[in-house]
């Protein structure tokens, strides 16, 4: 059974998306505000498997809801929708930690088919990926779980979110290769490879927060300068 938290302000939006996802197998709750839906993460008794966050909301906003969610180290899922109007919210949600995104007004089917992807994702419940499908790489004292989103470093767990656990795996499955911000927005994020954006530097810095001895003097993930960053083992 997964959990899904519809975080809608739009009353018959947020009840249409329940009775969809309900008819799904999923178990649904409903937060109308940015407030009660921080609290429903963070201070909750369900632990939710996913998030749909508008972000127009009253209270918080959906933007300050992810960042909130993501500083406090809980890495659920977080399926952002935007007005139309609106493009450079996506790129905001994405710097705060969303994971995917759909612009309103959005076809059911694909958004059902997008929750699907990202709890299946979570999961890594095989077949996705296929054998050829990096799942563990070992590195100094660190140990990458890619099934699990995990890293182990020492007697220490990391959890990763989705994204962070793609950017890993696209620096390691180009090793020695300097890879552009470009193309890491376009592999990663599904992003144009020009978006004005600082969401890679900002992954970057997170990652080496969490493999590297010396953040400041990385060893694994270097930075390429003008180009952008490359994984040595
Ligand atoms: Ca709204």
């Amino acid at each position: 059974m997964s959990y899904v938290l519809i975080v809608e302000d739009e009353t018959h939006l947020a009840e249409g998306l329940r009775f969809n996802l309900e008819a799904e197998g999923y178990e649904v709750d409903v937060a109308v505000d940015g407030r009660s839906a921080v609290d429903r993460l963070l201070g909750g008794e369900r632990r939710y498997d996913l998030v749909v966050l508008d972000l127009m909301l009253p209270e918080r906003n959906g933007l300050e809801v992810a960042r909130r969610v993501r500083a406090a180290g809980n890495f659920v899922p977080i399926l952002i929708l935007t007005a139309k109007d609106a493009a450079s919210d996506v790129v905001r949600g994405i710097e705060e930690g969303g994971d995917d995104y759909m612009t309103k007004p959005f076809i059911l089917a694909e958004l059902l088919a997008r929750v699907r992807a990202l709890l299946r994702r979570r999961r890594w419940d095989g077949g996705s990926g296929g054998e050829d499908e990096l799942r563990e790489v070992s590195f100094a004292d660190v140990r990458v779980h890619f099934d699990r989103f995990e890293i182990e470093r020492g007697d220490e767990t990391i959890q990763l979110t989705i994204r962070e656990a793609a950017l890993l795996r696209a620096l390691i499955e180009r090793e020695g290769r300097a890879v552009t911000r470009g193309e890491l927005l376009e592999v990663v994020w599904g992003l144009r490879p020009d978006t004005n954006t600082r969401v890679v530097d900002s992954f970057i810095a997170r990652l080496r927060r969490y493999i590297e001895e010396d953040p400041s003097r990385p060893r694994h993930i270097l930075s390429v300068r003008g180009h952008g960053y490359k994984f040595v083992r």
